[in-house]
């Protein structure tokens, strides 16, 4: 039956995507630069900070100096552990730039991701916000017809391909993402420390992205361009710090960001999504709960994510339960009924390995199946290949067998919520695993 559902759901999904009007996405694209740290790099960096004689237990809140951040990047590898921090102020920035560099820029940011993702499916239009769009950010782009950024032409907003659209050129916000091996020796004071596992810390250097700062002439322009969109995928709320250099606090970013989705939503019409992503700081993500939740029509997340909501809900047992107990699908659904009915979600998509489920205030069933097993093949399809461009490519994802049914699948109605929980398809030896969990999310969303 599943098999049969799956074939269907290809290409009804398939002609869905090309009659919606438009995409867009925002507010946070930037550059990820990848760099490989070795035990030469490691001693380089050492020298300049001679007094360093031991390795702190726990990282920093934020990297305020470049001691700081070598001496976090030194915690991850000892522990083999992948922390994620901000970089605070341009000198950290200047001298990561000088002494550690890259090897090869990505093009990174939940917004950027999602439009690059979504770019291959026969989407007419994907607008992504990209703000400061210099030369190097706007060539990661991938070169596509549907693919745009607002920008002004004559005097008049227009929408062009962000290869096109370039202002100025520089890395002015960058991802690092520190790359290690298992075994990489460090060497300090006599004693060395040997990463137990491969892993990466990331340290991000965003001010623009980090405060959700949307531009003055985004916010004017998106009203008066003629072309029409209808969903709206934010993200980018992971970035922001609790406190700020300047004295601001997260609240003082979230607040004007959430009016603005709002007010996006009344004059253009859209439905608006977004990705949680991993959020470290419970105060940020109760002022998300707060401000983002009451603007946005559909939530997507993956268990851990949903499984911290839980807990900030005041749900720590169950959330307990769920981590000790591989996340049972009855238990999640336990847990989204309780979700939606202290929220004012009208949708949460959630994702796990083997299963993904969707919970809704309107009867959409059928529309909800069609668009979880679309999401699936997707998924299958670029853990299979590392990509896919041609409805051929996610013909071969089809191909992927079903994994095992637990008996809990199919189509529910508690409570007055719908519940779909479909099976996936599972690769065994994926070739690709990074961004599943954008792609599943924003193309269930728009075929939802
Ligand atoms: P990320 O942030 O890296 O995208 P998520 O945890 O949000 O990670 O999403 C990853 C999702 O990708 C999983 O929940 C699972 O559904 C899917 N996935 C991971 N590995 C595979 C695989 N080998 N085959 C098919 N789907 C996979």
């Amino acid at each position: 039956m599943w098999e049969e559902l799956y074939r269907e759901a290809l290409e009804e999904g398939w002609k869905k995507l090309q009659r919606i009007p438009g995409v867009i996405t925002g507010f946070h694209s930037t550059i990820d630069g990848l760099k490989r740290v070795e035990e030469d790099l490691l001693k380089r960096l050492l020298e300049q900070f001679p007094h360093i004689k031991s390795i702190p237990s726990e990282p920093t809140s934020v990297i305020r100096s470049p001691e700081d951040l070598l001496v976090d990047l030194l915690i991850s590898i000892r522990e083999g552990l992948a922390y994620q921090r901000m970089i605070e102020n341009e000198e950290t920035f200047r001298w990561t730039l000088e002494n550690i560099g890259y090897d090869q820029l990505r093009l990174g940011g939940t917004s950027a991701n999602m439009a690059s993702l979504l770019s291959p499916l026969p989407l007419s239009k994907i607008l992504v916000y990209a703000n400061p769009l210099t030369k190097e950010l706007a060539e990661l782009f991938p070169e596509r017809k549907n693919l745009f950024v607002l920008t002004r032409e004559n005097d008049k907003p227009v929408l062009r391909s962000p290869r096109k659209a370039w202002k100025d050129q520089g890395i002015f916000a960058i991802h690092w993402i520190l790359e290690y091996n298992k075994g990489l020796k460090i060497e300090l004071d006599g004693t060395t420390y040997e990463s137990p596992r491969a892993n990466r810390f990331i340290a991000a250097w965003n001010p623009v992205n980090c405060r959700l700062r949307v531009s003055e002439e985004f916010k004017r322009d998106i009203f008066l361009i003629p072309d029409k969109f209808t969903h709206f995928l934010v993200s980018g709320f992971h970035i922001l710090l609790e406190r700020y250099p300047e004295g601001k606090t997260c609240e003082d970013f979230i607040v004007p960001v959430a009016e603005f989705v709002s007010q996006m939503k009344e004059r253009l019409g859209l439905k608006v999504h977004y990705e949680f992503a991993s959020i470290g700081s419970s105060l940020i993500r109760s002022l998300v709960v707060k401000h983002i939740f009451p603007v946005i029509d559909s939530l997507g997340l993956n268990e851990i994510e949903f499984a911290t909501l839980l807990s900030d809900f005041g749900e720590q047992d169950l959330a307990k339960e769920l981590k000790d107990t591989r996340f049972p699908i009855v238990k999640l659904v336990d847990g989204l009924l309780k979700i939606m009915e202290r929220t004012p979600l009208k949708r949460i998509q959630l994702h796990t390995l083997g299963h993904y489920i969707s919970i809704t205030r309107e009867k959409n069933e059928r529309n909800e199946r069609t668009a979880l097993l679309f999401s699936a093949i997707l998924a299958a399809t670029r853990s299979l290949l590392g990509r896919y461009e041609t409805l051929e490519d996610l013909e071969k994802g089809l191909g992927v067998p079903t994994i095992t049914l637990t008996g809990y699948e199919g189509i529910k109605n508690i409570d007055n919520f719908s519940l779909v929980i479909v099976p996936t398809k599972v690769v065994q030896s994926p070739k690709l695993t990074v961004g599943l969990g954008d792609i599943i999310s924003s193309s269930g969303f728009l075929l939802s």
